[in-house]
Order: structure tokens, then C-alpha cells, then sequence
């Protein structure tokens, strides 16, 4: 299945993903992660890409549309994917459009995990992360339980702050959310593809009402098209409804035959 998690900050869009890995076996595609990769390898990217990761402000779309190109260009898609904080504005959402159109992968699904603004900040302000995993907890709602211990270290999880998890960050990514990526639920409703779920509660509960929108888009029929593409074509005539009375019924079915045979 190929599916975007869409929500702002904190809405549980890596949680949930690290799930569905398990769940359904296919990749989670995660600028954040892939970001935050290369600012810790010094690249040129992660260089660029540093002080508007720090400000809560988007990446340029330049840097991130060909990070994104790569990484959908690796064989592990095959089976499906899980992209997470991308798109975020609709530039990368028609740039995405495009690059899923050329390799004829396109999505099934785009869920958006809809969280109250308070239990954001909340959820942010308790966010940590192993240093050694990778695992992330949150102090207040999921710590670590006592005595467990990190598979990678083998010792206790080192647990640390990511940098823009701070208030004045957290406020301007929750801005910049609301300018920029709330529009893409209207981008992909149109196109028939948006499925919003309470993305608040229990974990688990969570994560069932994700698997029920998942299950629920295998079963429909494909995505609409692009409205751009679905828009009428000048020179076509709208749709003509069914005559009412009977036999002007009859005579319209014939006509329609004829039609048909004309164009086989
Ligand atoms: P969150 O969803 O908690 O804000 P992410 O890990 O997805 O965190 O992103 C962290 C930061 O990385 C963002 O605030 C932004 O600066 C940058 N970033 C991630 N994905 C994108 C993207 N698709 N476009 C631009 N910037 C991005």
C-alpha cells in the first residue's frame, strides 16, 4: 500500500508509522528523519537545511524534493510505503503527484491524524529520544518502563530533547502547519483520496482506527483523477440524463446501440 501520513507536530505520524512497518512490511519515508540524518553527517544538505529546521520553518523544496526522488527511487518501494511529514506544502504535493504518476506507483490512501492544539504542545514539550535506538517516549504519557533497557546499548535508553522541540519552535511549526499543510487536505479530498481519523487516545485505539481507513481504501475502487485532468475537456457535452417517459427510453437505448456500433 502507498500511504501518506498527514498531521501536524506531534500528531503521532512516526508512532503510528513504526507500526505500520510491522503491520504491512513496507518502508516509512520520513523527510524529518532524513533530514535530521544529514545535519548529523555535516553533509552540504544537512548544512543547507539546519537553520530553517531550528527557525520550525520547511526545508527549501528544492532539497527535499531531491532527497525525497531518491530515496522513491530505491527497490524496497515495490511492495508500498509509508511517507511521513512529506508532502507538507502543495508544491511537493504536485511535485509527489508527478514523480508517483512517472513511476505508475500511485497512492491509495492519505490519512490525516487530527489532534486538539493543546495535546500537540503537550506531546511535544514530553517528547525524548534514545540516542542509541532511536526509540522515541514521551515523559509524561510513555516513559520508558522501569528497568528496560535499550537494545542497542544494553544499558538504560540515553534519552535526549531533539533542538526544535522547544516552545517558541513547537509554535512556529504549528503556524507553519496551518499556512502550509492544512490546505493538502483539501488537495487530495478532491482527488478522493483523504480519510481523517482521531488521532487522540489510547495508542492502540489509534492505531485500529489507522488500520480501519487502511482496510477500508483497499476495498474502494481507484483514486479519482487529478481534478486539473477530470476538468471537462472543451467541446464535450455534459451527460445527458435518462428520458422519463417510456418509449422515448426505448428510442434513446437504440440510439445509444447504434452509437456504440458505429464506434467499434
Ligand atoms: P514534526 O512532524 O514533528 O514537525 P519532522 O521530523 O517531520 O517533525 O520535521 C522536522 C523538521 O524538518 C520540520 O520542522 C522542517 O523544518 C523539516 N522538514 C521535514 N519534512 C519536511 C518537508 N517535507 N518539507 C520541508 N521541510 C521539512
Amino acid at each position: 500500500m502507498r500511504i501518506v501520513l498527514l498531521g501536524p507536530p506531534g500528531s503521532g505520524k512516526g508512532t503510528q508509522s513504526q507500526r505500520l512497518i510491522q503491520s504491512h512490511g513496507i518502508p516509512q519515508i520520513s523527510t524529518g528523519d532524513l533530514l535530521r540524518a544529514a545535519v548529523a553527517a555535516r553533509s552540504r544538505l544537512g548544512i543547507a537545511a539546519k537553520s530553517a529546521m531550528d527557525a520550525g520553518k520547511l526545508v527549501d523544496d528544492g532539497i527535499v524534493l531531491g532527497m525525497i526522488r531518491e530515496r522513491l527511487g530505491l527497490p524496497d518501494i515495490a511492495g508500498g510505503f509509508i511517507l511521513d511529514g512529506f508532502p507538507r506544502n502543495l508544491s511537493q504535493a504536485a511535485a509527489l503527484e508527478e514523480l508517483l504518476r512517472q513511476l505508475e506507483q500511485p497512492l491509495d490512501v492519505v490519512v490525516l491524524m487530527q489532534v486538539n492544539n493543546d495535546e500537540l504542545v503537550r506531546r511535544i514539550g514530553g517528547r525524548r529520544t534514545c540516542r542509541n535506538c532511536g526509540r522515541v517516549f514521551n515523559v509524561f504519557t510513555s516513559p520508558p518502563a522501569p528497568g528496560e533497557t535499550c537494545p542497542q546499548s544494553g544499558g538504560a535508553h540515553d534519552l535526549f530533547q531533539r533542538p526544535d522541540d522547544n516552545e517558541a519552535t513547537v509554535a512556529e511549526r504549528l503556524k507553519v502547519y496551518d499556512e502550509k499543510t492544512r490546505p493538502l487536505a483539501q488537495f487530495y479530498d478532491e482527488r478522493g483520496l483523504l480519510q481523517r481519523i482521531d488521532a487522540e487516545g489510547d495508542l492502540d485505539d489509534v492505531t485500529a482506527r489507522l488500520e480501519a481507513v487502511l482496510t477500508a481504501a483497499t476495498r474502494k475502487p481507484p483514486a479519482k483523477a487529478a481534478p486539473a485532468a477530470r476538468r471537462a475537456r472543451p467541446g464535450t457535452a455534459p451527460r445527458r440524463k435518462s428520458p422519463k417517459n417510456k418509449t422515448a427510453r426505448k428510442s434513446s437505448r437504440r440510439s445509444a446501440r447504434k452509437t456504440a456500433r458505429i464506434r467499434s
